[in-house]
């Protein structure tokens, strides 16, 4: 560890920099709570709401600035102190191979990182969201839910570790390899999540026959949209915070509707709800996403590569060698940059496709009505930051804040 060294001085910067620019964004975005309402948004949000998201906000935001905050503070005391170093000799005095003692490494790290952040999940479920009437999951449910989440990291993350370790442990090609390992998997994924993953925590059953299926399926129709299943889902057993997905491609397709979206919204809200999911598929919004993750993968593993092959990389972090597993997790801190920059491009991507979905469903219902009380109620029964600070919005917002849609909306000529 040197101060002369330059991937000392870059993951120093790289740590500390986005840590400071997460804080300033955070700053920026408490202090428009206090800012005065615009006309458009004093309806959606009475004086009640504003005091009630204000102080749910700003409780939110405590949670996961201790949380920023005791990270930081882990991980550089962990380095400074030649944590890194002694975990990869000790891994390695167990007698493995390197993909063996790679893969422990990563599991080690992770493992730690996950538990490290429970404490603040456990706040943040029990303390806050139960405060503010949304959190409906019981402490039982929530260790279930990180049992699963464990062995399902276990089951899924391992493997895909020891491969790309022995990837880079042994292939001069090992980025191009990884690249096409990783595109494959994240399809497998698509598939594999609504039939095997989400049923582990969410219970789907058929939506009854009535008004409400007989409108779903009149839309799909309507808008060319095959659609095998109208699912339910018990979200309320965790939260009651509302929403709509869909799962599966092509002709196996099923909606699947939160319990709590049909308790708090209006059959013509809900349908231009899931005219809006449509729309993202007609507007072809998930290959195009898809395609710009790979991109994204590809500069990222070309970088890793790089990066594993230098003994200087490691020393930052007082590791001698070059072990692969090891890399692996000290890249994530000098990448962090480059994650916000690539970060900014997907979200303002994303915020794009809403606007675009949003237009296809008020043409789909003939109207911008249902999308625009459905989209102020998602917002109210959420306490969203009726105003957010657009940096806030740069880095973290996958959809555009309420104002500019609902101004979207009445724009729309159908
Ligand atoms: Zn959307």
């Amino acid at each position: 560890m040197s101060w002369s060294n330059p991937w000392f001085i870059a993951a120093l910067v790289s740590v500390i920099g986005v840590f400071h620019l997460e804080f300033i964004a955070t700053l920026l975005n408490l202090g428009r709570l206090g800012r005065a309402i615009p006309e458009a948004l004093a309806e959606v949000f009475s004086e009640e709401t504003r005091a009630k998201l204000a102080d749910y906000i700003r409780e939110s935001t405590r949670i996961s600035f201790t949380q920023d905050i005791a990270a930081l503070g882990l991980v550089v005391v962990f380095w400074w102190s030649g944590g890194f170093g002694w975990l990869q000799s000790w891994a390695e005095n167990q007698g493995h191979g390197p993909v063996v003692t790679g893969v422990f490494v990563i599991a080690i790290i992770m493992l730690a990182q996950t538990w490290l952040s429970l404490p603040f999940e456990a706040w943040d479920t029990f303390g806050v969201e139960a405060r503010y009437g949304f959190n409906k999951t019981t402490p039982a449910t929530f260790i279930q839910d990180h049992i699963k989440g464990l062995t399902l990291m276990a089951i899924l993350g391992l493997p895909v570790a020891a491969v790309l370790v022995w990837f880079f442990e042994t292939q001069a090609l090992a980025a191009l390899y990884a690249w096409v390992f990783i595109a494959g998997f994240s399809i497998l994924m698509t598939w594999l999540s609504p039939r095997v993953i989400m049923p582990l925590f969410l219970k789907f059953q058929p939506l009854e026959e009535g008004a409400l299926r007989e409108a779903i399926f009149a839309l799909a129709r309507k808008l060319d949209f095959p659609v095998q299943e109208v699912s339910i889902v018990d979200g309320s057993r965790r939260s009651t915070k509302a929403n709509a997905f869909f799962a599966g491609f092509g002709k196996t397709r099923r909606i699947a509707l939160y319990d709590t979206l049909i308790q708090s919204h209006s059959q013509e809200e809900i349908v231009a709800i899931l005219a809006h999911e449509i729309g993202h598929n007609k507007c072809r919004h998930v290959p195009v996403m898809m395609a710009l993750h790979l991109a994204e993968m590809g500069i990222m593993l070309a970088l890793l590569g790089w990066v594993l092959k230098s003994p200087d990389f490691f020393a930052a972090f007082g590791v001698r060698g070059t072990p692969v597993g090891m890399g692996l997790i000290l890249f994530g801190l000098v990448y962090k940059p480059f994650g916000v920059l690539t970060g900014l491009l997907g979200l303002a991507m994303s915020r794009k496709h809403e606007f675009e979905a949003d237009a296809f469903a008020a043409k789909a219902v003939g109207s911008h009505e249902p999308l625009t009380e459905g989209l102020k109620r998602l917002s109210r029964d959420h306490l969203a930051h009726p105003q957010p600070h657009p940096l806030t919005v740069w880095l973290h917002y996958s959809h555009p804040p309420l104002i500019e849609r609902l101004a979207a909306l009445t724009k729309i000529s159908l």
